[in-house]
């Protein structure tokens, strides 16, 4: 009986970001400071969530811990699937 709704923090990355943007993507208003995010299609299905860009979800990481920020199975991967573009060499945020 627990009242307490579960709440699911979706971290998104803004779309200003210039990354990885996983195919399918919307850009959806984060819930802390209104910066436009990409909410990729694994992250649509999730009830009862709120959607926040990646400056406040590491922010709000650093100060609570993990315990109240989590990241779905499926985000992990896509946060994963960019690192590994970007340590691949194919990231480019200043192209010259
Ligand atoms: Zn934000």
């Amino acid at each position: 009986m627990a009242e307490e709704e579960e709440k699911t923090v979706l971290i998104c990355m803004p779309i200003n970001f210039n990354g990885y943007v996983v195919p399918g993507s919307l850009k959806v208003k984060c819930d802390r400071c209104s910066e436009l995010v990409w909410v990729a299609p694994s992250g649509w299905l999730v009830p009862n969530k709120d959607i926040i860009c990646w400056h406040c979800g590491f922010a709000e990481m650093e100060k609570e811990g993990t315990t109240t920020v989590r990241v779905t199975p499926a985000q992990l991967e896509e946060i994963e699937e960019y690192r590994r573009q970007k340590q691949g060499g194919h990231y480019e945020p200043n192209p010259r």
